[in-house]
C-alpha cells in the first residue's frame, strides 16, 4: 500500500513529504487509518540523531490514534471502524522472560519500535505515525476507551504510559508524595495521573510562568528549580521523583528532597550524565536512582481503561502535518502547552 509521511533525510535537514510502501497484511495484523499523531521529544531527538543511531529517511511519531480499516485472517480482537491506539512498540518476540511477564519493551530479543527500528519478519525499516496508514500486529494494537477526545488521547500511547509505569510501580497512591521535574509533555501527564491516582503533587520547573497551568493541571505545589530557598523548603519531601528532563542536567540538587527510602526516577535523558552522582545523599537516606523505559501492551491498555474512567487526557495543540518543523524548533524552547498533536487530515488538502 502506498502511503504519504513526513520523513527527515538526514540530521540536519527539516522533515518533508515523502511516499513509502508499507507492508501487504499479514494474518495477524491490522491496517489503521491514521487520524491523529502526537510529537514526542523523542521524535526530535531521532529526527537529529541525539542518539547517533538513526537511520534514514525517518518517519517518526509513536502516539498513533486512528480507525482499523482492514483485518487480517487471524485477527480476534479488533473490527473494521473501531478506534485505536499505537504505542512505541509494534512487535516483540512474545516467549522470553520479559515478554511473557508483559514486559514488551524489555523483550531480551529487542523490541520492533514502531519507527526506526527493523521488522523481525521481513528486516524492513519500520515508519512511524506521520503519516496516513500503518499496518501492525494486533497485539500490539490499544483499544480506546469511549468518550475520550480521539486527538487528546494520541499522547497517552507514550507520554501517558511512559509516567504511569513508574507511578504504578512504585505504588503510588493517596498518601503518596510525588514530583515531577519538567512540565513538556511527559510532566503534563506525570502531574495528571498522580494527582488521579490519588498522591500529593509537586513540580519542579525552571519556568516560572508555567505555575498558574501547573495547579491547574493537578499540581498542589510548584518550586521553581533555579531558587535556592524553594528547592531547600521541599527538603526530605518525597518518596518518588519523576524527571522528564531531555537532556544532560545535574540531578544532585533533587536528591536531598527525596524522602528516607525515595527514589528518582530517570525517564527523560538516556546519555552519561555529567556530574557525577554524589553517592553520600544516597547512601545516608538508603535513596535511588533509576529509571524506567515506556511501559508493556497490558498496561498500557490498563492506563488507557483508567483514563478512560476519569475523563483524562492530554492538553494539546493540533496542527497540521506541514507545520512539524516549527513544533520541533518550539518544543527546542519547551514551548508547548503540553504536547502537539498532529491531524492526519490535513495530507489530504
Ligand atoms: P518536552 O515536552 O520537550 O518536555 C520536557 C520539559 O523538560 C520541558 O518542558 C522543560 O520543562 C524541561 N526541560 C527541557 N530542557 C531542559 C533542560 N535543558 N534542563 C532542565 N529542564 C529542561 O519533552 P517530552 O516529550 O516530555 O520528553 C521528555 C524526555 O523524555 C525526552 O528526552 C524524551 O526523549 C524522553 N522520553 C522517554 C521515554 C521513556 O520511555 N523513558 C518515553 C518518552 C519520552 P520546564 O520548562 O518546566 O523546566
Ligand atoms: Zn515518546
Ligand atoms: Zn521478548
Amino acid at each position: 500500500m502506498k502511503v504519504l509521511g513526513f520523513a527527515a533525510q538526514s540530521a540536519t535537514t527539516s522533515l518533508e513529504p515523502f511516499s513509502f510502501t508499507r507492508r501487504d497484511t499479514r494474518d495477524d495484523d491490522v491496517v489503521i487509518d491514521i487520524l491523529y499523531c502526537g510529537v514526542c521529544h523523542t521524535d526530535l531527538h531521532l529526527a537529529r540523531n541525539h542518539g547517533g543511531f538513526t537511520t534514514y529517511p525517518i518517519v517518526p511519531g509513536h502516539e498513533i490514534i486512528g480507525r482499523v480499516s482492514e483485518v487480517g485472517a487471524q485477527v480476534t480482537q479488533f473490527r473494521v471502524d473501531q478506534l485505536v491506539g499505537v504505542g512505541c512498540m509494534v512487535d516483540s518476540c512474545q516467549k522470553c522472560q520479559p515478554c511473557q511477564h508483559g514486559w514488551e519493551q524489555n523483550c531480551s530479543e529487542g523490541s520492533t519500535f514502531t519507527y526506526n527500528s527493523k521488522d523481525r519478519r521481513d528486516g524492513s525499516v519500520t515508519f512511524g505515525g506521520y503519516s496516513q496508514s500503518i499496518v501492525v500486529r494486533e497485539e500490539f494494537v490499544l483499544s480506546i476507551p469511549a468518550g475520550l477526545d480521539p486527538a487528546g488521547a494520541a499522547p497517552l500511547l507514550c507520554a501517558g504510559v511512559t509516567t504511569w509505569s513508574p507511578l504504578l510501580h512504585w505504588n503510588i497512591g493517596a498518601g503518596s508524595k510525588v514530583a515531577v521535574i519538567g512540565l513538556g509533555g511527559l510532566g503534563h501527564m506525570a502531574l495528571k495521573l498522580a494527582k488521579a491516582l490519588g498522591a500529593d503533587v509537586s513540580l519542579f520547573t525552571r519556568s516560572e510562568g508555567k505555575s498558574e497551568d501547573a495547579f491547574r493541571l493537578g499540581a498542589d505545589h510548584v518550586v521553581v528549580s533555579s531558587d535556592p530557598e524553594q528547592m531547600s523548603a521541599v527538603n526530605g519531601q518525597f518518596d518518588v521523583i519523576i524527571d522528564t528532563v531531555p537532556y544532560d542536567h545535574d540531578i544532585n540538587p533533587y536528591l536531598p528532597t527525596l524522602a528516607l527510602e525515595g527514589v528518582l526516577v530517570l525517564v527523560g535523558y538516556m546519555g552519561p550524565l555529567s556530574t557525577a552522582v554524589n553517592a553520600g545523599m544516597l547512601v545516608s537516606g538508603r535513596k535511588a536512582v533509576t529509571g524506567s523505559f515506556i511501559g508493556g501492551v497490558k498496561e498500557t491498555q490498563q492506563m488507557l481503561d483508567f483514563c478512560g474512567e476519569k475523563g483524562i487526557v492530554s492538553d494539546i495543540e493540533i496542527i497540521p502535518l506541514q507545520k512539524i518543523n516549527e513544533a520541533y524548533d518550539r518544543m527546542s524552547k519547551s514551548d508547548v502547552k503540553y504536547r502537539f498533536v498532529i491531524d492526519m487530515a490535513s495530507l489530504n488538502v
